[in-house]
């Protein structure tokens, strides 16, 4: 069977299956809103009240998810699995962790698979810091060139 490639489902260039969750455990501030909380609740069969106590804390004005101490990392989210590297919560994670990373790269995938490649070794897993700013591109576009907006990253070695 042909498969296609639309415009409404963009190839990804990234395979969260091979990559250690960069984004769970880099990432200190998970934030969860009420309804990340409900959804949490009825996944492990508690109220809202015990979920929020359980999974949750407070971060200045933000709810987040709880972390833990890392095998890879310094720390990660209490709902990764440290073995497999995957989400033990899938279908229960927060709406944040359903949208990362919005787009059709992930930076941290694209740093991890670089030094797998200079290194010439699979199993290489950069503890990197990847610092996101914002810059303005000129464009060439029909209307005459306006400003886009684009993210760039800078990979840091910790
Ligand atoms: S850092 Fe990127 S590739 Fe790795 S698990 Fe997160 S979204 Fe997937
Ligand atoms: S809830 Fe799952 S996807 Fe979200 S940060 Fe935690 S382990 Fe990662």
């Amino acid at each position: 069977m042909v498969k296609t490639i639309k415009d409404e489902q963009p190839r990804t260039y990234f395979d969260c299956a091979k990559c250690p969750a960069y984004c769970c455990s880099i990432y200190d501030r998970v934030q969860v809103t009420k309804r990340d909380i409900n959804r949490l609740a009825k996944h492990f069969g508690v109220s809202y009240e015990t979920a929020r106590r359980r999974y949750t804390k407070q971060w200045q004005d933000e709810r987040v998810l709880k972390r833990v101490k890392d095998v890879i990392f310094e720390e990660t989210c209490m709902f990764l699995d440290q073995e497999t590297r995957g989400c033990t919560i899938y279908h229960a994670r927060p709406g944040v962790c359903r949208e990362y990373p919005a787009r059709s790269r992930c930076a941290y995938y694209d740093v991890l698979q670089f030094e797998r490649r200079q290194q010439d070794d699979e199993t290489v897993i950069p503890v990197v810091q990847i610092t996101y700013h914002e810059v303005k591109k000129k464009t060439t576009t029909a209307d005459g060139g306006a400003t886009e907006k684009v993210w760039e990253w800078e990979p840091e070695k910790a």
